[in-house]
């Protein structure tokens, strides 16, 4: 080392010459968390961002188990079928395994999670390993909470794993905000197509009374007569009326249902139904909600809904289609009416008088 050099390192202040001691060693356990840190943060999907984060505790904790309990904050207070988690687990040849699961089939860990919240964060498992859980917030409200669990206590690991639930709030808080609408909090038309690519990993659905398994289909909502709402009472108005539509569909519609936010006055429901005429009565409801509300102002709001069966090998835009097809027939047809693509086709009515879609297709 010159004498220049040697000079500059004395007289750095003594954070940055820890800093470059450890920088300079590539095993050093800083080191290891800076590049767990980068490698979760490096997905833009949460669901890929919530298995990287567990797989990273895991690793660096050496846990046997790390759980990641999800909130999900979108429909607020409400009890909440659409609580998830996501589990690392160490397997017996030693290697982790991440599994996402509903958290309603894990009540032994939501127990323990209550017991959790009780004791300070510290708990002693039944089988006599050790388990630390470590809140997750965003905005002072607990959004979910990371649980580690191990033969040896881990009390120690606390600041480590604290720091990891900061990063991954503010990393869900951006991930959320691209995915959303900015007027109504619904979902997007960028993430439409991922979320037709992947089936649901919990079913949130009730059970069907005569015990079907649920299919998905996608409905188109559209404002009926929207200009005339904007001409008659200007955008203001106008933009608080798709406001309130967006209230109207997660009031109506089921948690695990995919809401979105198409375009203008376009909106999407990607539902769990058992056959076509659950699916209808679930819009039919919606359509009558709005029906019966009494906008301020404006008064009277109606929609048309066309709605289309996913099938397994249907591409997003596919689909599309065929329901905006049945949403053109409904306003060919009186507006204020809940139309389905595959009943329309059986009857004939979509022969004659197709013009192309009222909805910009991709
Ligand atoms: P229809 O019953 O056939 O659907 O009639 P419509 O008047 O609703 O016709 P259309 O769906 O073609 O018109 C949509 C209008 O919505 C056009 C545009 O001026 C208005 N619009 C689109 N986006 C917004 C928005 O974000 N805010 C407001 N206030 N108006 C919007
Ligand atoms: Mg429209
Ligand atoms: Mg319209």
């Amino acid at each position: 080392m010159s004498t220049e050099t040697a000079h500059a390192a004395d007289t750095l202040p003594p954070l940055f010459a820890e800093l470059a001691a450890w920088a300079g060693n590539d095993g050093s356990p800083q080191l290891r968390v800076l590049d767990s840190v980068a490698q979760f943060t490096h997905h833009r999907d949460i669901d890929a961002l919530d298995h990287s984060l567990t797989l990273s505790l895991a690793e660096l904790a050496d846990a046997d188990v790390v759980t990641l309990y999800k909130r999900d904050g979108e429909r607020g207070a409400r009890s909440d079928p659409d609580e998830r988690l996501v589990r690392c687990a160490r397997a017996a040849n030693g290697r982790y395994g991440v599994t996402s699961l509903p958290q309603a089939a894990d009540t032994a860990s939501e127990a323990l999670l209550r017991q959790g919240e009780r004791d300070g964060g510290c708990v002693r498992l039944r089988d006599g390993n050790h388990g630390m859980l470590v809140p997750i917030r965003r905005e002072g409200r607990v959004i979910g909470a990371l649980m580690l669990e191990g033969e040896h206590p881990m009390q120690h690991l606390r600041p480590l794993v604290e720091g990891f639930a900061r990063i991954y709030a503010n990393y869900i808080a951006l991930l959320d905000e691209s995915e959303r609408d900015k007027l109504t909090s619904l979902y997007n038309r960028r993430t439409f197509e991922r979320h037709m690519q992947q089936r649901p990993h919990v079913s949130t659905g009730r059970p069907d009374p005569r015990g079907l398994p649920a299919r998905r289909w996608l409905a188109i909502l559209d404002i009926d007569h929207f200009k005339r709402i904007n001409d008659s009472w200007g955008h203001l108005y106008g933009d608080e009326v798709i406001l309130v539509i967006a209230q109207q569909m997660r009031a109506s519609f089921r948690q695990g249902d995919g809401l979105f936010r198409f375009g203008g006055e376009e909106f999407l429901v990607l539902l769990e139904a058992a056959d076509e005429s659950s699916a209808g009565t679930a819009l039919e409801r919606f359509r009558q909600r709005v029906q019966d509300h009494v906008f301020p102002q404006v008064g009277q709001v109606t929609v048309s809904v066309g709605y289309a069966a996913v099938g397994e090998q249907d591409y997003p835009a596919t689909v599309l289609d065929r329901a905006d097809k049945a949403l053109y027939f409904a306003k060919n047809h009186g507006r204020n009416r809940v139309c389905n693509y595959e009943t329309l086709r059986a009857q004939g009515a979509l022969e004659e008088g197709m013009a192309p879609g009222s909805v910009d297709l991709f």
